[in-house]
């Protein structure tokens, strides 16, 4: 279906995003569309709350928009700030620019402390502009939890920490479109004021929802905030919310996955699927290892859950090497995005995913520098395989 020619057996989507949709989900989406106001619809919108509650461990409201996660990102922005406010932002990578970008265009005033896109956020350099901000000028910190374009992440308690200790009131925003659902996320204990979310990473739903979940300080702040805003607006989706139902016609099938999937994360249990996403993102980096190739990402501690990013050997395209394996292998491999294009390609392991899909990827990532003439070592799908049976003992029953 994805590569031009006709292919046979499944396509394998190892995208960090959007990722496979389990067959129920699709199932569960595959139902008549019913009354958004009536009954069953506000039993199932009750469900999912508290549902979301427990994925983004959020005990405020966690908004659901018929949306990409840009989306989500706007409504985190227009709901708590206004024209000329002051934002600080870290450029971990493509992601945190384009919600940069979002942010400038929206009139804020934009300090984008650069980065090499191999690390996730220095919390020292975010700790001196804290401090050097006497007047609390600062209203918002902005950063990216799981970078979707370079494979790091950031810690997010250690930026909590950071604020702490610059006793800085400012608020924190919080993409985790590609952790929520593959890593644990603490909006609460983290003190996070808007956690952006999105429905086609971890949450294993196909695009077209997007995700805030907001603190009472966000909340408090949305009261003085002035920037324009209406179909993004807080306060009229929470109060349609509490009747379970919305102020527009919601995605409702999208929902109907949502319910499904959140109940596959729940039959799993969130700690095993976090685990399940530490190991078979272990796995991949084996192989990677063995391969003798490079992780964009440099600092093991920032090694993300979701997608490994592998650095091209010099010389070689990887996106040459993507359209091998598209062409004969039927699996479309995420690009480089942004300055990186072409010199990386990232393997999604995130979402509904088990180790034999992993080895059936690591096998078409193999295979494909081999035909692409890719200086490689054999043995990166072996090593991953060791390790895979090695820690088996460990998964539960
Ligand atoms: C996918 C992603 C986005 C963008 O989401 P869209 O649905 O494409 O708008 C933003 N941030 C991160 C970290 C992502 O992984």
């Amino acid at each position: 279906m994805s590569a031009t020619k006709y292919q046979t057996g499944r396509h394998f989507l190892q995208i960090p995003g959007p990722s496979n949709v389990p067959d129920r989900v699709l199932r569960a989406i595959d139902h008549p569309t019913i009354d958004h106001r009536g009954p069953v619809f506000v039993q199932m919108t009750e469900r999912i709350f508290d549902g979301l509650a427990k994925v983004f461990n959020c005990s405020g409201p966690v908004l659901i928009y018929p949306g990409s996660g840009s989306g989500g990102w706007e409504a985190s922005l227009v709901n708590i700030l206004s024209a000329g406010d002051s934002v600080l932002m870290v450029e971990t990578g493509h992601f945190s620019t384009v919600w940069k970008n979002i942010a400038v265009k929206l009139g804020l005033d934009v300090d984008y402390i650069p980065g090499d896109w191999r690390h996730g956020v220095d919390t020292a350099l975010i700790e001196e502009r804290l401090k050097q901000d006497t007047g609390n000028t600062i209203k918002a910190v902005a950063i990216v939890h799981n970078e979707t374009s370079t494979g790091c992440t950031t810690d997010i308690g250690l930026i909590r920490k950071t604020l702490d200790n610059a006793n800085h009131p400012a608020l924190l925003l919080v993409d985790a479109i590609s952790s929520i659902g593959a890593t644990d996320y603490q909006h609460d204990d983290w003190r996070v004021d808007v956690t952006i979310g999105g429905s086609q990473k971890g949450l294993m739903l196909p695009p077209g929802l997007a995700f805030n979940a907001v603190s009472e300080k966000a909340r408090a702040a949305s009261k003085s905030a002035t920037l324009a805003r209406s179909y993004w607006d807080w306060e009229h989706v929470i109060a349609a919310n509490k009747e379970g139902s919305y102020p527009y016609t919601p995605a409702t099938n999208l929902l109907y996955g949502l319910d499904e999937a959140l109940d596959m994360l729940f039959e799993e249990g969130l700690d095993n699927v976090y685990a399940r996403h530490t190991r078979l993102a272990k796995a991949t980096r084996c192989a990677v290892d063995a391969w003798g190739l490079e992780n964009l990402c440099i600092d093991p501690a920032e090694y993300s859950d979701s997608l490994t990013t592998v650095l091209m050997p010099e010389g070689f395209d990887a996106d040459e090497f993507r359209n091998e394996v598209l062409e004969r292998f039927d699996m479309s491999l995420g690009m480089g995005l942004g300055k990186i294009r072409a010199k990386v390609f990232r393997i999604g392991h995130l979402g509904w995913f088990n180790e034999l899909m992993l080895a059936g990827t690591l096998c078409g990532v193999e295979m494909g520098l081999g035909v692409a003439g890719v200086p490689f070592n054999k043995g990166g799908v072996v090593a991953a395989m060791d390790f895979i049976s090695e820690t088996s003992k460990d998964v539960p029953e």
